[in-house]
């Protein structure tokens, strides 16, 4: 209590006297109103970003999504009549919510199964299961780093790890894109208790891939752990999917921790973190996006652990995935890709969002990344190969590449 302030205890009357008595004060200005001007400078600069609903028929106007480079749905397992089995079976037996927070209700023995059979398939020693890529990140940050410490991120790092490295109240070192030598800088000015070099594997905008083993070389040079984000790794970079740690060799290496969504390659919905067992431990007793969230819901749990299934009964699904990605980037002269995602540089947002409208006009769903998502002057095209996509798929979209605007100048012959 400040010095010289009277608290009183609440009552019912006194509570009943403050809220049903009219103040006399004139009515406010709508406080909301400045949303209209805010909505209204997005709109005109061409970045409004709005709710489009998936169909999975023709649309009232005729139009139909015939190839669908828009998902992260890449082995295409978020539909496969196994997988939709695994998430009933579960669904069925368990019901439609964890009914609570891991610590308390939210844990089933199924849970217990897609951690185990997570941290075998990356190849470390732990998982734990958070109710997604964003919360596991969150929480793996949060977890792992505090106020004294040093965070280096990638310029180009995902907003979950933007806002992740944010609510961790560690000091941000934010890197230039894939450059070593400043993530190497940035550890040697030191200052700090505890260092973490965090970065994607594969990156979500622009689909390149981490230089892993010079950042951990560094990591491990400095006493710092290094935290890769596999949210497009996983399923689709390295041995049968295993991500780009396990390609690199540095999956289990005990100053190393990993991240994945299973919203992406394994086509349903949730997250982990992965590293040591006593990394998992501590962040079941400290993350606060795990212990306060709700347990992810049996149906997604059991879907998963389908999708791994199949994923190891076809090692072949992420080959696959990783030639139609770079069959698409030939064919709109796109930056050779690491994993799935092709990225078409436009420029502006206006033409981006032109070029997208024409693709889906010829029934190619494609997506678009406009600013603040990626830095100005940089809208562009992206493209999500799937393992699924046919030959006819792919003459579907080079037409609409054509019609575009967006089909490279010399295309290759397939
Ligand atoms: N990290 C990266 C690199 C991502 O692209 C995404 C998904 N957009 C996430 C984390 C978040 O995962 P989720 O969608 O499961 O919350």
């Amino acid at each position: 209590v400040v010095p010289g302030t009277r608290t009183e205890p609440q009552t019912a009357a006194s509570v009943a006297k403050t809220t049903t008595e009219p103040t006399g004060d004139p009515p406010a200005a709508d406080p909301l109103a400045w949303l209209a001007d805010h909505a209204w400078s997005r709109e005109v600069a061409g970045l409004r970003r709005r709710l489009r609903p998936r169909t999975l028929t023709p649309a009232a106007d005729g139009s139909q999504v015939r190839v669908d480079l828009a998902s992260n749905d890449y082995l295409g397992l978020g539909r496969h009549p196994a997988i939709v089995e695994g998430a009933a079976r579960a669904l069925r037996e368990w019901g439609t919510g964890s009914t609570g927070s891991r610590l308390v209700t939210g844990t089933t023995a199924l849970h217990g199964e897609l951690e185990a059979a997570l941290a075998d398939h990356v190849g470390f020693a732990g998982a734990l299961v958070f109710s997604s890529g964003y919360t596991a990140n969150l929480g793996c940050l949060t977890g792992l780093a505090g106020p004294g410490d040093l965070i280096v991120s990638d310029a180009l790092n995902h907003a979950s790890i933007v806002d992740a490295c944010r609510l961790s109240r560690a000091r941000v070192a934010i890197t230039p894109h894939g450059d070593v030598a400043a993530v190497t800088a940035a550890l040697a000015a030191g200052g700090w208790r505890r260092a973490l070099v965090v970065t994607e594997s594969v990156f979500s905008a622009d689909g390149d891939a981490a230089p892993l083993a010079e950042l951990h070389a560094t990591a491990r040079a400095h006493g710092a752990v290094l935290v890769v984000d596999e949210a497009h790794g996983l399923g689709v970079v390295g041995p049968a999917g295993r991500g780009a740690l396990a390609a690199a060799g540095l999956a289990g290496q005990p100053d190393v921790v990993a991240t994945v969504t299973l919203s992406k390659a394994l086509g349903g919905q949730g997250g982990a973190v992965l590293g040591t067992a006593a990394v998992r431990e501590h962040l079941i007793d400290t993350a606060r996006a795990f212990i306060f969230d709700t347990g992810l819901a049996p149906a997604s749990v059991g879907g998963a652990l389908a999708a791994l299934t199949h994923l190891r009964a076809h090692p072949e699904l992420p080959a696959a995935v990783r030639r139609r990605a770079g069959e698409l980037a030939a064919l709109t002269g796109a930056p050779r890709p690491a994993g799935a995602v092709v990225s078409v540089l436009v420029g502006e947002p206006e033409p981006a969002v032109a070029a997208a409208a024409t693709c889906l006009a010829h029934g190619v769903a494609v997506g678009c990344f406009r600013p603040p998502t990626v830095p100005a002057g940089t809208s562009r095209l992206r493209l999500a190969a799937r393992a699924d996509l046919s030959d006819a798929d792919l003459t579907l979209a080079t037409e609409a590449f054509a019609a575009a605007g967006v089909l490279a100048a010399e295309v290759p012959a397939r």
